[in-house]
C-alpha cells in the first residue's frame, strides 16, 4: 500500500495494526495501554509503511544508477519525527481520525514522543533540514550519522544554575521509527601498526589494527513530502566484539589492547555537548573515525553492489562533509583504494578529489579543529602516513606557486609546526575536496578573504557559497497550523513544496481584514506559549505584550548578555524615570550552555536571577517579564517560534556564519532585530529595510574599532544608561544580601576587555528596540511588516539550498518515483 495515496489509506486495517502492536510488541491491551504505549504502537504501525518504502527506494534500479549524495555529519538534530512524517505521508487527518475513534487525541499522543536530540544546535539542525529537502525533491540521498545512546544533555535549573542530566532519548522499548540493519554491520579498526610487504615487485602497505569494534546501522526514514520516496538516515552504533583484539594479543600490542578495552563500548555512548568549540579528546577522534570508516565502507558496498567500478565512484557518489568532523574520511578512502583495492596513489587521489566536498561552518578560531599528530599516529597509524604524503605533494604545489615563500608554506601546511605538531583538519579538507562552501553570502566572502585567501588563489574555482535554509514543512506547515491554514486559504496548498509562492500573500499586507486574521493567529500562538509557560513554569503572561525571543545556544558571540543589558536598562528606567513608558514586554530566552563553558553558565544564572526579581517586583507593574525556558530543543522551538513578535539575532558582526533560527522566526512573522551578520544580511535584502531592525557595527566597523584599540571603559563612562544598567550587576538587586554574585558578566565586559564588543553596540541596540516599541503601538503597521516577513523569505527554504548544492556542486538529478 502507498500511504501517500490518501484514498488508499485503510483506516480499519491501520487501527488493527496499532492494536496488534499494543499486544504483540508492547504486551498490553487496548484497555490498559498508557498514552505512551498508544504513541509507540501508532509509531510502529506507521513505520511499517515507511520501512517498506525505504526498502523499495533502496532497491530501485534507477536510483542505483543515478548519482547520490552522501551527507556525512556527526550531528543530526532531527526533532520528533511522528508529526512531521504524518504530514509528509499525507496522513495527518486520517490518522487523527483513526486515533480519535479509538479514544485518543493525536496532538496529545504526539507529545509523548521524546525528541531525538542527536545534535547541539544549528549545524545538526541544518543536516536534518537538508535531509528533508533532499527527500522532498527526490534527490538520491543517504544521511550518515552516529547512533548516540545519549543525545544532548537535558537541562534544568537548580537555584537558577544550569543542571545537566543524561538524555536517554530511546525509551527502554526503543524508538518506533528506527530499524536495525544487522546485515550491514561492519568491523572498524583502531590502533595497531602498519606492515610493509612486497606484491610482485611492488611495495605495498597494510594496516593491522590493534583492536576492532562493530558498527551496527540503524535507519531512520526520511520521508519525501507527499511522495513514496523514503531515504535512510543511517546512524551507526558502536558495539564491542569478542574476542576483543585477537590481532593485538598475537603481535605484542597486548597492553595497548587492554587499554583500549575501556573505550570500545563507549564510542557512541554520548554526543559531545560543545557547540562551536573543539577540545581534542581521544574518544571524540574515535567517534569521528568510527563514523567515517563505517560510512565510507557502506558507500563503497552500495556502489559495488550496484555493479559499478571503483574508478567510477565520483560519477555515482558525492560525499558532503558537514564541517571538518568527518575529515578523516578522506585518508580512509585513500587507504581503502590503495591498500585494499591496489590503486596507485594518483588513481586513488583522482577519485578522492572528485568525490569529497566540504562545508565550512565557522571562522571562530576556537572552533577550527586540529588534532595532535601523535594522537592520530597512535590511533590511526596508516592514516597519518597518508596525511603526510598528501601534505608533501600539496607543499610541492605551494612551492611551485610561491617559490621561496616559507611563510606561505607554514601557513598552508596541513601540519602545524611547533612543540606539539597538530593536523589542521580544515586544510586537509580544502586540499582533498573538489568544492568548499560557506553557509551565507557574507560568511563565504570572509572565508575567501580571511580564512583561506591563499587557497582561493591556488584553487580559484573551489570556493562557493550556499546560503543555509530551513524546511518549510516542519517550520511552518507543522509548527504553525493556524498560519498555514490562513496562507493556504489565500494562495492554495502548494507553497510547502515551493516556498517562493508565499510572495502571493504580500498583496494582502495592507488588507485590514487579512491583517486582523494574521494577528489573531499570532495571538492564538502566543496564548499557546503562555499556557505552556503557566503550566510548566508557573509564570502568568499577558499576550498583549511584545513577545521578544532569543533562542539559540548560549555563546558570548551570540551576545545573550547584550540582551541582558537591554533588560537591565528597561528595569532601570521603569524604576527611575517617571516619564518612561513602554509597551509591556516579555523577553524569552532558551539556551543550553556547554557544561564546561563557565561564563555561559554564569550568564544563564544571571538571567534566571534577574527574571526572579523582575517578574515579581510590584514596581515593574507587569510591564516587563523575563522567561528563561529550560531545555531548549526542537520541540520547544516549535512552540516558541510561531508565538514570537521580535527575533533577536544580535551576534557580533562577522561571528555568526549564517544562523537558521533567524529564518524560522522571520517565516513565522517575527520582526528581526539584528546585526549585519550571517544570513541577517540576506534576510534584510529579501524583506526590505523597512521590515527589519538593523543595528550595530558592521564587519569593517568591528575591524576598525579593534585596530584603533577598543576600550570598553570609554563606553561605560560615556553612557549613563549603560553604566546604570551594568552597575545593577554589582550590587544585590537580584541576589538580596549577596552583592556581586552576578559580577562574572560585568567583569568579562569591563576588565575582560569585552571581546565581542557588547558595549560598543549597546546604544544602537537600545535605539532599535525603541523604534520597535514605537511601531508596536501601531498594530496595523506592525501587522503589515510581519506579513511581509512571511511573504518575502521564501529564499530561505532548504529546498533552495539543496538545489544550489545540486546545481553548483553535486551535479546530480532527481529521480521521481
Ligand atoms: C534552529 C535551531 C538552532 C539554531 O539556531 P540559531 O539561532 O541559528 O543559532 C539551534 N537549536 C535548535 C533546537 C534549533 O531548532
Amino acid at each position: 500500500m502507498k500511504p501517500t495515496q490518501q484514498n488508499q489509506f485503510d483506516k480499519t486495517s491501520f487501527q488493527n495494526s496499532v492494536k496488534q502492536h499494543l499486544s504483540a510488541t508492547y504486551a498490553t491491551t487496548v484497555e490498559h495501554a498508557s498514552p505512551q504505549q498508544w504513541y509507540l504502537a501508532m509509531g510502529r504501525a506507521l513505520a511499517e509503511f515507511t520501512t517498506l518504502d525505504l526498502l523499495e527506494t533502496e532497491s530501485d534500479k534507477r536510483i542505483q544508477n543515478a548519482k547520490s549524495v552522501n551527507y556525512l555529519s556527526l550531528e543530526f538534530l532531527i526533532g520528533r519525527l511522528t508529526g512531521n512524517n504524518l504530514i509528509s505521508m499525507g496522513l495527518y487527518q486520517q490518522v487523527a481520525q483513526a486515533m480519535e475513534e479509538m479514544g485518543h487525541n493525536l496532538t496529545d499522543l504526539l507529545e509523548e514522543e521524546r525528541d531525538p536530540s542527536l545534535g547541539n544546535g544549528g549545524l545538526g539542525r541544518l543536516a536534518a533540514c537538508f535531509m528533508d529537502s533532499c527527500a522532498a525533491q527526490e534527490f538520491p540521498t543517504v544521511g550518515y550519522g552516529l547512533h548516540y545512546e545519549y543525545g544532548l544533555f537535558k537541562q534544568s535549573f537548580q537555584d537558577c544554575h544550569q543542571k545537566e542530566a543524561p538524555d536517554a532519548w530511546r525509551c527502554v522499548e526503543g524508538y518506533p521509527w528506527e530499524v536495525a540493519r544487522p546485515e550491514l554491520a561492519q568491523e572498524i579498526g583502531f590502533y595497531g601498526h602498519v606492515e610493509v610487504y612486497q606484491d610482485e615487485g611492488v611495495e605495498r602497505r597494510r594496516w593491522v589494527p590493534g583492536m576492532t569494534v562493530q558498527s551496527m546501522p540503524w535507519d531512520l526514514p526520511i520521508v519525501g513530502y507527499e511522495s513514496d520516496t523514503v531515504y535512510p538516515l543511517r546512524l551507526w552504533e558502536c558495539r564491542a566484539i569478542a574476542p576483543f583484539s585477537l590481532a593485538s594479543f598475537n603481535n605484542g600490542d597486548y597492553f595497548e589492547a587492554q587499554h583500549s578495552l575501556i573505550d570500545a563500548g563507549n564510542i557512541t555512548k554520548v554526543l559531545y555537548p560543545n557547540d562551536n568549540h573543539e577540545k581534542g579528546k581521544t574518544l571524540r577522534l574515535m567517534q569521528q573515525y568510527f563514523h567515517s570508516a563505517a560510512s565510507i565502507r557502506d558507500i563503497l558496498r552500495r556502489h559495488i553492489q550496484s555493479g559499478h567500478s571503483l574508478a567510477s565512484l565520483p560519477d555515482y557518489e558525492t560525499i558532503q562533509l558537514n564541517d571538518t568532523h568527518p575529515t578523516i574520511a578522506i585518508p580512509e578512502l585513500m587507504r581503502i583504494l590503495m591498500d585494499e583495492h591496489l590503486f596507485t596513489w594518483d588513481e586513488a587521489w583522482a577519485v578522492c578529489t572528485k568525490t569529497f566536498a566540504y562545508t565550512n561552518h565557522t571562522l571562530l578560531p576556537e572552533a577550527l579543529e586540529t588534532w595532535s599528530e601523535s594522537l592520530i599516529q597512535r590511533l590511526l597509524p596508516r592514516h597519518m602516513e597518508i596525511i603526510y604524503h598528501i601534505n608533501h605533494l600539496f607543499l610541492q604545489e605551494v612551492r611551485a606557486k610561491w617559490p621561496g615563500d616559507v611563510a606561505k608554506q607554514q601557513k598552508l601546511s596541513i601540519i602545524q609546526e611547533g612543540f606539539h605538531r597538530m593536523v589542521r583538519m580544515a586544510n586537509l579538507c580544502v586540499v582533498g575536496s573538489y568544492a568548499v562552501n560557506g553557509v551565507a553570502a557574507l560568511h563565504s566572502e570572509l572565508v575567501k578573504r580571511d580564512l583561506f585567501p591563499e587557497f582561493h588563489e591556488l584553487y580559484p574555482t573551489r570556493l562557493h557559497n550556499v546560503t543555509n535554509g530551513i524546511t518549510p514543512r516542519r517550520w511552518l506547515k507543522y509548527c504553525n497550523p493556524g498560519l498555514s491554514a490562513l496562507i493556504t486559504d489565500k494562495i492554495g496548498s502548494e507553497w510547502p513544496a515551493d516556498l517562493d509562492q508565499l510572495q502571493g500573500i504580500a498583496k494582502f499586507a495592507e488588507d485590514g481584514q487579512f491583517q486582523k486574521q494574521y494577528m489573531s493567529v499570532k495571538k492564538a500562538n502566543k496564548q499557546r506559549l503562555a499556557d505552556w509557560v503557566q503550566d510548566n513554569m508557573g509564570i502568568a503572561l499577558n499576550t498583549d505584550a511584545i513577545f521578544d525571543v532569543q533562542i539559540k545556544r548560549l555563546h558570548e558571540y551570540k551576545r545573550q548578555h547584550l540582551n541582558m543589558l537591554h533588560i537591565l536598562s528597561l528595569y532601570y528606567r521603569l524604576l527611575n524615570d517617571p516619564d518612561f513608558d513602554m509597551v509591556p514586554r516579555v523577553v524569552f530566552f532558551a539556551a543550553k550552555a556547554a557544561p564546561g563553558y563557565h561564563l555561559a553558565k554564569e550568564i544563564i544564572y544571571a538571567l534566571n536571577k534577574i527574571a526572579e526579581k523582575v517578574n515579581s517586583d510590584p514596581r515593574v507593574n507587569d510591564k516587563l517579564k523575563v522567561v528563561f525556558i529550560p531545555d531548549y530543543r526542537v520541540s520547544i522551538a516549535e512552540i516558541i517560534i510561531p508565538a514570537a513578535d521580535v527575533s533577536e539575532q544580535i551576534s557580533t558582526a562577522g561571528k555568526e556564519a549564517s544562523g537558521t533560527g533567524n529564518m524560522k522566526l522571520a517565516l513565522n512573522g517575527a520582526l528581526t532585530i539584528g546585526t549585519m551578520d550571517g544570513a541577517n544580511v540576506e534576510i534584510r535584502e529579501e524583506v526590505g529595510d523597512d521590515n527589519i531592525y538593523i543595528f550595530g557595527l558592521e564587519v569593517d566597523g568591528v575591524e576598525a574599532l579593534r585596530a584603533q584599540g577598543y576600550n570598553p571603559y570609554d563606553y561605560y563612562h560615556a553612557d549613563p544608561l549603560l553604566k546604570s544598567s551594568l552597575d545593577l550587576l554589582l550590587g544585590d538587586e537580584f541576589t538580596p544580601g549577596e552583592p556581586g554574585k552576578l559580577r562574572a558578566t560585568f567583569d568579562s565586559l569591563i576588565d575582560g576587555g569585552d571581546p565581542y564588543l557588547v558595549l560598543a553596540d549597546f546604544a544602537s541596540y537600545v535605539s532599535a528596540h525603541e523604534a520597535m516599541d514605537e511601531q508596536y503601538r501601531d498594530q496595523a503597521g506592525w501587522a503589515k511588516k510581519a506579513i511581509l516577513n512571511t511573504a518575502l523569505v521564501g529564499k530561505f527554504s532548504s529546498d533552495r539550498s539543496i538545489r544550489d548544492y545540486v546545481n553548483n556542486i553535486w551535479k546530480l538529478e532527481s529521480v521521481t518515483r
